[in-house]
């Protein structure tokens, strides 16, 4: 290390505490991330407890042009928290406080390291629920969820991180403090500056404190799952469904036959709620006031969709246990991999198009390697499809063939590289199949305002 890399450290040390400042063997000790146990690489970790802290962590690296990395959970899909032995890791672990919840304004004031399950547990005391929800809640910080626009199961009603989020507070890379934590649904009072951090994946400005919109509470939860004979009638049935269950539709997920067979069979599944054999499977979710209610209203709105055969055989399950026997189904991506290294995509296209774009990823990846297997599924109330593809090849060029016949339809249909995940570096040579280069452009202007010496996740993005 240089002298100036020392002093430093030393500095950081000096004002934030020895235990907050992890030198590159401590950070070796640490993994990379969830499904990543290779150790972190960097040149130290650093761990802020406030605002403050972080405001003098990035004041210190501006001046030196040190580049810095901000982690949250390690969840993130497509390698937007990657380090390399000359960063510096901003974590915020230790910025985990509820700081307020608010009944009667339906907010949460939440640090950036706050765990999005340890809020979602913490609200549901109160009465009242926080309806963003992915996979990893028990691992990722809410701090993330906002740096990438996370979106999850629940988007079809309540929006992706964006739309759940009132106020932010954020630290540029000199190290200002945005003070942007305003509790209103309604604030137009010049640019909403907090959409600028969130999904910006940690190239604009570190996210330190949010205030979180919340809802009531729903009294009842009933999933669906359902037996589709065509793609035709899954998005007439998504129509159907949403119509005649009077905007308490929280989830519309559909499953390829591929996915459903890999997930519905023993030993993660013994007995399958459906039959194997159907073109499509469906899970759908109402979140309501009154379970009986509600149940019988499904059973009326689903008993129409057999009548028009948009349904060909349900299940219904109201208890908890029922419904995350469902859920877990659809989260039972881990068992497609069967040991295997995957690929996993996210793109997001109009949903009439979709149908015959997964027949042409599929055909066009049986073109690069006939061993290669698709597996699709996703968001489909939401445009948004995931493909899982196992084996993933061991060359470079192999992965780059993949990746082409999944985004090369894409542009023609105006559709998304990244509907959730985010760019990062994974998806960053695939921008321009969704981004114009006016756009991309705008995107690297608004870096060098707000970080003239390009510290804040270099080389990711843009
Ligand atoms: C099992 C599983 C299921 C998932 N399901 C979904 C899903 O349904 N929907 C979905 O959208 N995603 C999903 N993800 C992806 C991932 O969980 C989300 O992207 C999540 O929001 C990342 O949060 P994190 O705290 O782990 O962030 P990290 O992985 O630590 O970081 C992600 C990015 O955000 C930046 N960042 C992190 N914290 C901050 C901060 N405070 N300020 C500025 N930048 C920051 C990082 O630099 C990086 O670019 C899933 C992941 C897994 C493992």
């Amino acid at each position: 290390m240089r002298p100036e890399q020392t002093q430093l450290l030393d500095t950081l040390r000096d004002r934030l505490g020895p235990h907050a400042v992890l030198d590159a063997e401590a950070v070796a000790e640490r993994a990379q991330g969830i499904w990543r146990p290779t150790p972190l690489v960097a040149r130290a970790l650093v761990r802020p407890r406030n605002t403050e802290e972080v405001a003098f962590v990035l004041k210190a690296c501006h001046e030196m042009g040190q580049p810095v990395i901000p982690q949250g959970g390690l969840t993130g899909l497509v390698h937007g928290a990657d380090t390399g032995p000359d960063d510096l890791i901003l974590s915020l672990e230790r910025m985990n406080q509820i700081e307020e919840i608010d009944r009667e304004g339906r907010t949460a004031r939440v640090q950036a390291g706050v765990l999005l399950q340890g809020l979602q547990e913490a609200v549901a005391e109160e009465g009242l629920s926080f309806p963003l929800d992915l996979g990893a809640r028990g691992s990722c910080f809410l701090g993330g969820n906002l740096a990438t626009n996370a979106g999850g199961n629940r988007v079809l009603r309540y929006g992706m991180a964006r739309e759940n989020t009132l106020g932010i507070e954020a630290v540029l890379a000199d190290g200002t403090v945005i003070d942007s934590l305003y509790g209103m649904v309604k604030n137009n009072a010049g640019f909403d500056l907090k959409h600028l951090f969130i999904g910006s994946e940690g190239t604009l400005g570190v996210i330190t404190r949010a205030v979180l919109r919340l809802r009531e509470a729903p009294r009842s939860r009933l999933s669906m799952l359902l037996a589709v004979p065509d793609f035709p009638s899954v998005t007439a049935l998504l129509r159907h469904l949403d119509q005649g269950l009077g905007g308490q539709l929280s989830a519309f997920e559909v499953m390829w036959p591929e996915f459903y067979e890999a997930v519905a069979t023993a030993p993660r599944c013994p007995a399958p709620p459906l039959p194997l054999g159907a073109p499509f499977y469906v899970l759908a979710e109402l979140l309501g006031a009154d379970a009986a209610r509600d149940e019988a209203w499904a059973e009326s709105v689903l008993g129409d969709a057999l009548e028009a055969g948009l349904v060909s055989d349900a299940v219904l399950a109201s208890t908890a246990a029922r419904n995350e026997a469902l859920w877990a189904l659809r989260d039972s991506v881990d068992v497609l991999a069967a040991g295997k290294p995957t690929q996993v995509f996210d793109v997001s296209l109009p949903i009439g198009a979709m149908g015959a774009y997964v027949e042409t990823v599929k055909t066009a990846v049986a073109k690069v390697d006939s061993s290669v297997k698709v597996f699709t599924f996703g968001h489909l109330g939401d445009g948004n499809l995931h493909f899982v593809l196992t084996p993933r090849p061991r060359e470079a060029e192999g992965v780059h063939a993949l990746e082409a016949a999944v985004y090369d339809p894409l542009p023609a249909l105006r559709g998304s590289v990244s509907a959730e995940h985010g760019i990062g570096l994974e998806k960053k040579s695939w921008l321009g199949h969704s981004r114009s280069p006016a756009e991309v452009q705008l995107m690297q202007t608004l870096r060098e305002a707000l970080d003239p010496r390009g510290i804040l996740n270099p080389g990711k993005v843009c």
